[in-house]
């Protein structure tokens, strides 16, 4: 049996944090068991929709890397996979329950029900329709049917049992069948509900697991009950758990900052968006914690993700996407950086195109152990982007460092021109710094007397990358041109 997970968004705008986690179990879960993924749009609930969500969640999946094997308007796919152009299959099914005496007519008006729901409410009771039209008789339903009186299908509930199941991450189920709604299945407009599309879909598409988050598990005994009725195999469950805030509010509860898309908007990588939301609540029993998605699949177990809340830092976020800053291969990252910039800063883009890949990718290379995300690299580079200014003369002196005077600061830009002048540019910044050390040592000073002022120089900075990188970077010819025009003003 192939194994099928699925990802059944309702078509609202983001995909939001919580949703990827999902997402991503579902997609680790079937490519660890050579199986398939697919997305269904959920979009019954025609008071929701928003438009062009589909698409921007489709986009924002493939952004990282999570391509469904069977997709809306893919046109290679079997099923339509918008559940509003599956009506009639609904309709179907829907008979075939009112038929077995599994589900039955509703006549009950909506005044009625808010009635009803405001008098339980009053009462602190649960809120669940009285089975008033259950017992209607076949006359009575096919008076109301003939005249054209509105009505709804609801699920009948068996009475006096106990309908359970297992959830591979909460353990076993068991819900008394007195505490189950007689939930809507079809309402007025013919249109199905959540829980009857759901439910039909999953057993025609083959979907063997239903991962889903923790908000549908009290949903899934009517599923449960479905099933039964139909007499169809039911999938395995498992009810991922809530994700928090650090200060332990429901992620929920927020709007725009759960957004993934709005963590690639701000530069988070794929690789540490995919490998920190992976280990949310999922135990990959071991000390390491940086795992590629191909190691992601090889260990993913759904029985060890965890039962308990987990909590969402953007500080640990930040903390694994500065890792991949640091290790991933350099050329790539450069292309990547290229792909933020031309979508996320147009004019920063067009800059340094402006200036050489190698000149670019050697800055990329010392920025990258510095910053966290690449929206930080242009804030730490503008020095090497745009032409310098002189610095103020208060900067180059230092006395901590013992620089104590205008001479001493000539003294060592005038070591660092030497240098810079009477070399060829330098392959590496170890070679930078063996002549360094030893021409500052001929001169009898000591090193920071002569790199602080080259770094202040060549960066009209008080922070700045360190000077024999700068020197690295920008090569001798504009090392040496720089360092003369601040050494004559002095
Ligand atoms: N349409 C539901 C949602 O948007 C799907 C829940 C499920 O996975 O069964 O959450």
């Amino acid at each position: 049996m192939t194994v099928v997970t699925r990802f059944a968004p309702s078509p609202t705008w983001y995909v939001h944090i919580w949703s990827l986690r999902t997402v991503l179990y579902n997609y680790l879960f079937a490519k660890k068991n050579n199986g398939k993924f697919l997305v269904r749009i959920e979009d019954t609930d025609r008071t929701r929709l928003v438009e062009g969500s589909v698409e921007n969640m489709l986009e924002v999946l493939a952004s990282v890397w999570l391509i469904p094997d069977e997709w809306p308007n893919n046109p290679w796919d079997r099923w339509p996979y918008y559940q509003s152009e599956r009506l009639d299959i609904y309709k179907k099914y829907i008979q075939e329950l009112i038929d077995k005496d599994k589900a039955y007519y509703c006549f009950c008006s909506p005044e009625r029900l808010t009635k009803l729901r405001e008098e339980q409410q009053s009462l602190w009771l649960p809120t669940k329709y009285d089975k008033k039209c259950r017992y209607l008789s076949k006359e009575e339903i096919q008076k109301k049917l003939d005249a054209w009186e509105p009505h709804t299908v609801r699920l009948k509930v068996p009475d006096n049992t106990i309908i359970e199941f297992n959830d591979l991450v909460k353990g076993k189920i068991k819900v008394p069948s007195k505490d189950i709604d007689e939930q809507v299945l079809l309402k007025t407009d013919w249109f199905p509900t959540y829980h009857l599309a759901n439910v039909v879909d999953d057993h025609l598409m083959w979907v063997t697991h239903v991962i889903r988050w923790d908000e549908w598990t009290p949903s899934t005994p009517k599923h449960v009950i479905m099933y039964d009725a139909f007499w169809w195999e039911k999938p395995v469950f498992a009810h991922i758990p809530l994700l928090l805030w650090t200060d332990k509010k429901k992620l929920s509860k927020r709007t725009w900052d759960v957004a993934v898309e709005k963590y690639l908007e701000h530069w988070y990588l794929t690789e540490s968006l995919i490998n920190y939301i992976a280990l949310l609540g999922w135990n990959p029993k071991t000390t390491e914690e940086f795992f590629s998605m191909n190691e992601l699949i090889e260990r993913f177990d759904l029985r060890q993700v965890h039962k308990a809340w987990a909590v969402f830092d953007v500080e640990r976020l930040k903390f694994f996407n500065s890792h991949y800053l640091k290790t991933l291969d350099l050329n790539y990252l450069y292309n990547k950086l290229k792909t933020y910039l031309s979508k996320y800063d147009k004019d920063f883009f067009d800059k340094i195109n402006t200036f050489w890949d190698d000149y670019n990718k050697k800055i990329l290379n010392e920025i990258r152990t510095k910053i966290k995300k690449f929206d930080e690299f242009k804030e730490n580079t503008y020095y090497l982007y745009n032409e310098p200014k002189i610095p103020n003369k208060e900067l180059l002196i230092n006395e901590k460092m013992k620089i104590k005077d205008i001479d001493t600061v000539k003294k060592a830009l005038e070591i660092s021109i030497y240098i810079t002048k009477n070399n060829n540019d330098f392959n590496s910044i170890d070679e930078v710094k063996n002549i360094f050390i030893e021409k500052i040592k001929e001169a009898e000073m000591k090193n920071w007397q002569v790199l602080w002022p080259t770094r202040v120089a060549l960066s009209w900075e008080q922070f700045s990358i360190w000077a024999l990188e700068l020197i690295y970077i920008l090569w001798n010819k504009k090392s040496t041109e720089i360092l003369t025009k601040v050494l004559k003003t002095l």
